[in-house]
């Protein structure tokens, strides 16, 4: 029978380049699991979404001042951000590491005194780095994506950066001259959020398709697509 309700549109944010969670490949398409478990979950539960690559920090400010529904961007749910958004279940596990030069003698936090260190603006990397820095004695300096920190690290500018685990895997994997030296720390997971009290459907629908893709087998076949073949 013929559709009667038009399908909704939710705008959602996301980071600009975070593979293997969001990024664009060669044909500019954006792709990556969360790309396609946001898709997939839009296709199952009949509403439709606009995509915005806005950065990650940007994305969250965008919804904390609620001009977008979401945000899906490898976002860790926290403590802190549950006081401002709502989050759906949990999708992925993530834990924050250290990388440094492949040619570096740095092992750990402790040889970092006086050193610089790259962040990532409002990460929750970020956040784990600034409470060990009183004790660590280092220096920072910030960026917006996660590319342009890795490079400062390659480059020599800085001696270590902080990025999640899946994540810093994955970049060395394809290319990033960097190895990860610590065992992940604030262990925890990716969630989708919403503003707090705001687009309560859109979590009930986000956590009913996840649901379905778990046991359909379409969460597995997205998650390998970038993870099981040598890319
Ligand atoms: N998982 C980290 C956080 O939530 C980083 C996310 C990102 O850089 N896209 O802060």
């Amino acid at each position: 029978s013929p559709k009667v309700h038009a399908e909704k549109t939710y705008t959602i944010g996301t980071d600009v380049t975070y593979p293997p969670f969001e990024f664009a490949n060669k044909n500019n398409k954006y792709v990556g699991i969360d790309m396609d478990l946001m898709k997939a979950i839009a296709k199952e539960e009949g509403f439709k979404v606009n995509i915005k690559a806005l950065g990650f920090n940007a994305a969250v400010q965008s919804l904390q001042s609620n001009q977008i529904d979401g945000v899906i961007a490898g976002m860790s749910i926290t403590p802190e951000r549950k006081q401002k958004f709502d989050f759906s279940d949990p999708y992925y596990k993530t834990g924050v590491v250290m990388a440094v030069a492949k040619n570096s003698k740095i092992k750990g936090l402790s040889d970092l005194r006086g050193k610089r260190v790259a962040l990532k603006t409002g990460t929750a990397a970020a956040d784990y780095a600034q409470s060990q820095q009183k004790k660590y004695g280092f220096k920072t300096v910030t960026f917006d994506d996660s590319d342009n920190m890795y490079n400062d690290v390659v480059n020599g500018n800085s001696v270590a950066c902080f990025e999640d685990i899946p994540v810093m895997q994955y970049a060395i994997k394809t290319g990033t001259k960097l190895k990860i030296v610590t065992k992940p720390a604030n262990s925890g997971y990716y969630g989708f959020a919403v503003l707090k009290g705001h687009n309560k459907d859109l979590v009930q629908k986000f956590n009913h398709g996840l649901k379905t893709l778990k046991k359909n087998g379409e969460y597995k076949k997205i998650t390998d697509r970038y993870l099981s073949t040598d890319t």
